[in-house]
């Protein structure tokens, strides 16, 4: 049968293990929306080139639909030159003399359209550049850190079932009264932040901050009981840093050292 006092170091053990296992499960929730971040911010860029590209497309077939167009009024205003030849009357003379204007006036629209949509192809082409660079360059930021996120979510399973597996041993060691006030406060709580450190130097719970009675920390300092905070209800344990202070004030009943806090923390209290 162990003393509460090593029960205790037991069960800080094993808290450090269910830490350790609460913190991977929530890397484990938190890394596919880390993971999916990176991948936006370089799909973004992504997206930004495929539609400067789909421009280009685009204004390439503007071009070749106005040299087709200049292609086919060219050969109309051809056509229209040569049935000037075999004119009888004025209308039909005044007639062609429209056509042929016409389709030298789509001709002239024809040509216009592409010298201007040159100009805006060579600007998109240079857009392109940029925006390739640009994603190049965010690709070379994140790849690494996004193919590290995955290779951590990849793993993680298996990180988490190996860290659990330790808690085995110390539980194993635990009492079954001190295991089921740790196992029942961790459920309630939902995180296995539920034990306080306390000494005579360091009175305040970790979890809820308040302040222990001195009375209070010399019985957890004793450790004959499981003693939980009256705030929060988390496990009360001995603070290390403190020990020698402890044993001080076992084996003589009134240190200086210890005394003195004590009698300065009562008085403000009061
Ligand atoms: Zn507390």
């Amino acid at each position: 049968m162990l003393t509460m006092q090593e029960d205790l170091q037991y069960l800080l053990r094993l808290s450090k293990v269910d830490k350790k296992v609460h913190d991977l499960k929530q890397t484990r929730k938190d890394l596919p929306q880390r993971i999916q971040s990176l991948r936006d911010a370089i799909g973004r860029e992504k997206s930004a080139l495929d539609k400067i590209q789909g421009d280009i497309v685009h204004m390439q077939t503007a071009i070749q639909e106005s040299q087709d167009a200049i292609v086919t009024e060219s050969a109309s205003l051809e056509e229209s030159s040569k049935r000037l030849n075999n004119i009888s009357t004025n209308r039909e003379y005044d007639a062609v003399h429209l056509e042929i204007a016409a389709h030298k006036k789509n001709v002239d629209t024809a040509n216009a359209q592409v010298l201007h949509f040159q100009q805006i192809l060579e600007n998109l082409r240079k857009e392109a550049e940029e925006a390739e660079a640009a994603y190049a360059k965010i690709q070379a930021e994140l790849n690494p850190e996004l193919e590290a996120l995955t290779t951590e979510l990849n793993g993680i399973e298996d990180r988490i079932a190996a860290e659990a597996q330790k808690a085995e041993e110390p539980r194993a060691h635990i009492s079954k009264k001190t295991l089921s006030m740790y196992d029942r406060i961790m459920t309630r709580r939902g995180n296995p932040n539920i034990i306080a450190a306390v000494n005579h130097k360091h009175r305040a719970c970790d979890v809820c901050s308040r302040n222990q009675t001195p009375q209070r920390v010399i019985e957890v300092a004793k450790a004959k009981q499981l003693y939980l905070c009256e705030g929060c209800g988390s496990i009360l344990v001995w603070r290390e840093d403190d020990v020698p202070a402890l044993h001080a004030k076992e084996e003589s009943p009134a240190p200086v050292e210890t005394s003195a806090p004590e009698a300065a923390a009562e008085t403000a209290e009061a």
